[in-house]
Order: C-alpha cells, then structure tokens, then sequence
C-alpha cells in the first residue's frame, strides 16, 4: 500500500494491527519470521494458555449472541463445552482441571456483567490511518456507556495486571483510536477485564497521552519499513532484522530457528504457562 510523500515521492503506508507493531518492537527476528519470511518457517507446538484464552474469548461472545433470557452465569458451562479447544494440554486430566477453572472464572465474571447492556460491537474490527500507518484491529467487546464507547480487552493469563498496564497498553490505545475513528464519537476509556484474577483495570485517556502512543507506533512502523528497505537493498539478514533476546524466548513459536533465542532461555513445555 502506497501514497505520495511531499515531495513526490511514495511513501509506504505501512499496514498493520497492534499485534504486528509489539513484535517488531520485542524482536525484528521475530517479526520477521512472522510477517515478512514466505513461506512462513514452521512454529514450535500450539500453547496450551493460547487455547485455554481462546475458548474463554468464543464463550464470551456466544454469551452475547444467546437469547436475553438465555444469558445467565451457569450457560457459560454448556457454552465452554461447545468451544472448548485441546491444543497444548498434557492429557486429558490437565483438560479438565483447566475447564472446571474455566467454568469458575466465567460463571463468576458473567455475574458482574448486566446481561441488558448491549454492546457497540463483540471482536468489532476497528480500523484508521494516519500519515504513515494503516492500523486495524479487532476488539474483545466494544461497550455502549450512555453513548460513549468502551474498550474491553479479556485476559486469561496468571500474571499480575495493574491500573498501569491498562494505561500503557499500545494496543488499547490504537484501538481507542481506531473506535473512534470507526463509530465516529470520542473513545477514551479502555479496560482489561482479567478474568483469572477477578479484577478490571481501567484508564481514561487524555487525548496528549493518545497522540503520545500513536507516535511511538508510527515510530516502529517507520522502523520496521526501513528493516525491510535494508533487507531489500542487500542488507544481511541479522542485520535488517537483528534477535532480541531473553527470557521470553522461551515463549517464542520460532525459537527452533533462532540459536540466539535457544541460548538465552531454556523451553517450556506448551502447558506451562496455564493458570494454576
Ligand atoms: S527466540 Fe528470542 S531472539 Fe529468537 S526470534 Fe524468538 S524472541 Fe527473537
């Protein structure tokens, strides 16, 4: 995707989704592998915590699609079972300890929920561009409160979240953005709804504190397009696309491709960041 610089020149619009823009900026190799290499090289085995967040996702929103009268806490049961995938699990035993966990979360959060509050949207992808980018994304649950839309984000993991991690977050914040944008009134407030602790973390944001997370993404955008100019004039490899590593290598789908990545972390077995 093109458009004309200033000067006459094309510019590259540079398109992408919150998700593109956080693995360039946590390891070029990485993104590499996952956007610009084709044919893409083979990911190590699927995580059982990607799953397990993935089934939780699918019953919340089947929960919405439910008949009013049909959406109660104690439907998520039957709706787990509907959704329910096996990927990354050690056996059966670990399947159904993680989907009577699930059934608890579920069953206690749809309790905080006002089943009458219809939202704007369920995974609505929102889309906007500026200058430089292209940025499109799809959102959990976009919330209607008296008129204002609401950012929801699920999360499933056992780490701690705070306040902090609700304000920081690019991604909520593009999303903000881009919902904006989409449904064409002010978006300011974005939530993450930790399901596995029990807590909601929200922030309102400023519109300063907006335009300061759109300019660091348009900055890795313009860092990622100008990696792959290099990788295009004959730059090698590592060089366009250097590794980052880490501890989170450990987590990484191409960890197997990447000796720097083995080096720095030890690998995990795909349950092991499931939810204790
Ligand atoms: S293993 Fe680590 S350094 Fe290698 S690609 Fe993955 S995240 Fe990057």
């Amino acid at each position: 995707m093109e458009q004309l610089g200033f000067a006459g020149m094309p510019t590259r619009l540079f398109s992408c989704t919150p998700s593109k823009l956080a693995a360039f900026a946590e390891c070029p190799r990485r993104y590499r592998m996952t956007y610009v290499d084709r044919p893409q090289p083979p990911r190590g085995a699927p995580w059982a915590h990607n799953a397990l967040g993935a089934t939780v996702h699918n019953v919340l929103r089947a929960w919405w699609l439910l008949p009013r009268e049909k959406r109660t806490p104690e439907a998520s049961r039957k709706l787990l079972n509907d959704a329910w995938i096996s990927d990354g699990y050690r056996d059966a035993e670990q399947q159904a300890a993680a989907k009577e966990r699930a059934v608890g979360w579920l069953e206690d959060y749809l309790r905080t929920v006002d089943p009458d509050a219809e939202p704007f949207g369920l995974e609505r992808t929102v889309a906007m561009r500026t200058e430089r980018l292209a940025v499109s994304g799809r959102i959990d649950r976009l919330d209607d409160r008296n008129g204002e839309p609401v950012v929801v984000d699920y999360k499933t993991g056992r780490g701690a979240l705070s306040e902090d991690d609700a304000a920081g977050s690019q991604a909520l914040a593009l999303y903000a953005l881009a919902a904006a944008k989409t449904l064409r009134r002010p978006c300011r407030r974005v939530e993450l709804h930790h399901l596995s602790a029990g807590e909601v973390y929200s922030h309102v944001h400023t519109p300063e504190r907006l335009e300061r997370h759109l300019r660091r993404a348009e900055q890795t955008a313009a860092d990622a397009v100008e990696a792959e100019s290099k990788l295009s004039a004959g730059a090698p490899v590592d060089e366009a696309f250097p590794p980052d590593p880490g501890p989170k290598c450990g987590w990484c789908d191409f960890r197997r491709h990447c000796p720097e990545g083995q080096a720095a972390a030890p690998p995990k077995d795909p349950w092991a960041a499931l939810p204790s």
